[in-house]
């Protein structure tokens, strides 16, 4: 194994991604820099509040930014919503009522299978709320929208559509591949409500779903948007009314976004936005190397070293149990945080064998930092995503595939 040159063969693939990727990050930091401008982003918005969060100023002007950088209505941008499943489902749960139906396009993210409650008896899930739901099998590479729009009923109030691949070995959606769904859609079915699973996508492109035509979209301030900085939280953006019904769903009918402190400075969550082009960026040549240096060792990487990229996700079919293990033991090792941690696979609650993570973060749990996740079971798929640094995913790769070589692996 001649890891010099390995790595110089991966560094032409960044190099070869970054004259394209570029111009994303160039265009989304003005688009970003001009939205802070146009809402007159003040000093006097960084701040946090408490009790009720009347008159928030700082929480309601970002709440104005982010709408302004997604060129939408409205938006609910909040420290109350606890993850990218919980803002998923205020959006869905707040825009459907008893007897309405879900239609997914594809199949969504484990924890929002969960939810929506097709496969389990849990309390609280869409399915005991009386909503009735639906999957289309969608291929992602060519589908048939004839055979979609008759899939869509009367009853259909909302289609669901996942952008990033999540944890599954399916191509994520561009935007071009998105509008080719939704166009056609919305021109069949103007009222009905288009939304779109925008975790791990943002940034990636110059255009985000709500530029395309998707009336909500919802996703996680720990992953793309969060830049490593932002502690917690989730945001839906989208129609004005939509918006404002997902609000009533986390907090109360009547009240909705005029209530809710800010019990933490915003200010993370301004700089992580306006930071966020560039973060991207970087964990997007982070994949790349990662993916041309794996694809060099001889495993299977999934999306190819300098294909377009729609998310963060890199996967990479390790072969075998002991190489996934060494993997993510690799890329914990290599972290800022709990370096002296070895990860080892173990049961998790919605999974139906165990998991191994490596996330050595700084925010915990955050993907937009450095981070692989694998289930233990065939075919031994690693998804690795994130990097606040490019030349951290790169030290950290070459470092793992240093310790597999040692150890015989490879
Ligand atoms: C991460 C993710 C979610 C859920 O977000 P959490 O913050 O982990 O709850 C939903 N959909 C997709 C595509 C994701 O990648």
């Amino acid at each position: 194994m001649d890891i010099e040159l390995m790595i110089q063969k991966a560094e032409k693939c960044v190099q070869q991604f970054d004259k394209k990727h570029n111009e994303i990050i160039e265009h989304n930091s003005k688009k970003v820099l001009d939205a802070f401008i146009k809402c007159n982003v003040g000093n006097q918005h960084l701040g946090h509040s408490s009790g009720y969060g009347y008159d928030d100023i700082a929480r309601d002007k970002l709440e104005e930014l982010y709408a302004t950088v997604f060129d939408a209505e409205a938006a609910l941008v909040r420290q109350q919503i606890i993850s990218g499943t919980h803002a998923i489902t205020l959006a869905l749960s707040g825009n459907l009522n008893p007897g309405e139906e879900l239609v997914y396009l594809g199949t969504p993210y484990d924890t929002l299978q969960t939810v929506i409650g097709h496969n389990n008896n849990l309390p609280g899930t869409l399915s005991k709320a009386g909503i009735k739901y639906r999957e289309f099998d969608l291929d992602y590479e060519n589908f048939q929208i004839n055979d979609i729009l008759s899939f869509i009923s009367a009853e259909t109030k909302i289609i669901a559509i996942q952008r990033s691949r999540g944890y599954s070995w399916r191509n994520s959606l561009t935007i071009e591949m998105l509008e080719k769904l939704i166009t056609p859609i919305k021109e069949k079915f103007p009222d009905k409500i288009i939304f779109v699973d925008n975790c791990y996508g943002e940034m990636t492109d110059k255009l985000e779903p709500t530029n395309i035509g998707a009336d909500l979209i919802a996703g996680s301030l720990i992953k793309n948007l969060g830049s490593g900085l932002v502690p917690n939280g989730g945001y839906v953006v989208g129609k004005e009314e939509l918006v404002e019904n997902a609000a009533y769903k986390l907090t109360v009918p009547g009240c909705g976004r005029e209530v809710g402190a800010s019990i933490t400075d915003n200010r993370p969550y301004y700089e992580a936005l306006f930071l966020s082009p560039m973060i991207v960026g970087e964990a997007l040549k982070g994949a790349v190397f990662a993916a041309s240096m794996l694809e060099q060792i001889g495993f299977e990487v999934s999306p190819a070293p300098t294909a377009k990229r729609a998310d963060i996700i890199q996967a990479i079919n390790m072969k075998n149990s002991e190489n996934l293990i060494a993997f993510c033991q690799g890329i914990q090792s290599n972290s800022p945080i709990d370096s002296y941690a070895l990860p080892m696979p173990s049961p998790m609650p919605g999974y139906d064998c165990d998991i191994i993570m490596a996330a050595g973060s700084f925010i915990q749990g955050s993907t937009i930092e450095l981070s692989a996740d694998a289930p233990l079971r065939e075919p031994f798929t690693a998804y690795m995503q994130g990097g606040l640094n490019y030349y951290h995913v790169k030290y950290a790769i070459i470092n793992t595939i240093k310790d597999m070589y040692a150890k015989g692996l490879i």
